[in-house]
């Protein structure tokens, strides 16, 4: 059965990144009928948040994805946070020393600067020069006794190798021992590092697919090593490509959100983040980009993941939301704009108009929280031009002409309903002589006060004759 497990390290919140290597798990788990575990990896108990294991949880979540096993979850393979299984970390500490595959090291942090500082100067690559890897096992327990403070060190290769790891994603990557130093695995506070600790839960954990980013490429050959040193199999890998900004950086949190939840916030749906996070670095078969999750689980494989760095590309996850937004049902669309509307003074106004207002706004909606500056427009009497476009518009002598005109028709009228509209604009562009844009564009200002909005036709159609007229009669006045 296959098991994959999403492992962050809780230092703040869930990572666009993290989602997917999430997502990635759980589709292949989900496809193999296999596993999803959350484990989290808190052993640098500087970086801890102590809200993170919850924020996590609740992001997967609400992104849809269901976690099999873990903390909060249980399980046959816990505990699931790292800080709670220092003791298994201890044994197999203990085996690695014993066996002579690990050492403990007493160099202080100022030998090791003084090191790294003289090897820079030289122009090599910093790394740890071995100067405790030939203690004897007693002078180590003296020094340890006699309270010295130690790390433990993994041994790397003498003569160094070269390990082949065969990626899912990448095929043979081949990596060079001898840019590896001996790691510190355990540290001064006896927390173990992640390199140890992520081999020993791994293998405990019966993980079959370890799915991670990009950067831990590098730090295979220490895994590598330590599967060995155990006389355990390897699980397979597949490293995941970068998420790159429009110039191709990294994402960062600089040129825009990153965080999970802030996609939420500002009123993005799991369906859609979630199916345009699928497509960061993976690509289905064909041209269709619009993907349930059953849907994605049917199509995911690694295959299909692309070595290449995947640009975050914010105008496609707009147009996904909006997709999305449209294919809601009103209940359903009105219940997830309903955190978004009570941020607004029209919250509990008018019901039965709100849900009108509501299916009048849904096709042109390309996020939740753009609710909270359309509402105005049908709540409030006297509103003021959105910009200095609108207002420059009406009061040109076109506009005038035409609002003047638009009266006059309204006035003949006996209602004003979207069925009448076209007619009555056709009366204005055979009065007028002005046509197409010019014709619709005035109009369409001086009734939403805005450049962008619903459809004119329903705007119209809700607000009926003597609110346009109002609207009309006021923005000749601006
Ligand atoms: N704790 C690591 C991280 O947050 C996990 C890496 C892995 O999946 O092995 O990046």
């Amino acid at each position: 059965m296959v098991r994959l497990r999403f492992a962050p390290s809780p230092t703040g919140f869930l990572h666009i990144g993290g989602l997917r290597t999430a997502l990635f798990c759980w589709l292949y788990a989900c496809k193999n009928d296999g596993k999803f575990i959350f484990r989290l990896e808190d052993t640098d108990q500087k970086r801890i948040f102590e809200e993170a294991e919850n924020k996590f949880i609740s992001m997967l979540e609400w992104s849809g994805i269901k976690i099999d096993e873990g903390p909060q979850f249980g399980g046959n393979y816990g505990p699931y946070r790292q800080s709670e299984r220092l003791d298994i970390y201890a044994k197999y500490t203990k085996l690695l020393l014993e066996e002579g595959n690990a050492y403990i090291c007493f160099c202080s942090s100022e030998r090791l600067e003084k090191l790294r500082t003289d090897q820079r100067r030289k122009g090599e690559t910093p790394r740890y020069d071995g100067f405790c890897r030939n203690l004897s096992k007693s002078e180590a327990s003296r020094r340890i006794e006699s309270g010295e403070e130690y790390v433990v060190r993994m041994k790397t290769p003498e003569v160094p190798e070269t390990i082949i790891l065969n990626d899912l994603i990448r095929g043979n990557v081949s990596i060079d021992t001898s840019q590896s130093e001996d790691q510190v695995i355990v540290k001064s506070d006896g927390f173990p590092t992640y390199h140890l600790a992520v081999v020993i839960d791994d293998h405990l954990m019966k993980i079959t697919h370890v799915v991670r980013g990009e950067e831990w490429l590098p730090s295979f050959p220490k895994h590598f090593l330590l599967y060995r040193y155990f006389g355990w199999d390897t699980p397979e890998f597949a490293h995941l490509p970068l998420i790159l900004n429009s110039d191709r950086s990294k994402l960062s949190k600089r040129q825009g959100d990153v965080a999970v939840e802030d996609f939420r916030k500002n009123g993005y749906l799991p369906e859609s983040l979630v199916n345009f996070v699928a497509m960061l670095g993976w690509s289905p078969q064909g041209n269709r980009e619009l993907f349930t999750l059953p849907e994605l689980i049917r199509e995911f494989s690694f295959e299909r993941v692309n070595k290449a760095g995947a640009v975050f590309d914010q105008e496609k996850l707009n147009w996904m939301n909006q997709q999305y937004i449209q294919k809601l049902k009103l209940n359903d669309l009105q219940q997830r704009l309903n955190p978004f509307i009570k941020k607004t003074p029209y919250e509990g106004k008018d019901h039965k108009n709100l849900k009108k207002i509501i299916e009048i706004l849904q096709p042109r909606l390309v996020k939740l929280s753009e609710i909270e500056g359309r509402l105005s427009l049908f709540f409030e009497n006297n509103l003021e031009p959105s910009s200095t476009e609108v207002l420059k518009v009406l009061r040109e002598e076109n506009s005038k002409k035409i609002l003047s005109n638009f009266i006059k028709q309204l006035e003949s009228a006996n209602k004003l309903t979207k069925d009448n509209l076209g007619t009555l604009m056709k009366n204005i562009q055979n009065e007028t002589k002005i046509k197409g844009k010019n014709l619709w564009i005035p109009i369409r200002f001086a009734i939403t006060l805005d450049t962008e909005g619903p459809d004119l036709n329903l705007i119209v159609d809700f607000f009926g004759k003597e609110k346009c007229m109002h609207l009309a009669k006021s923005a000749l006045k601006l």
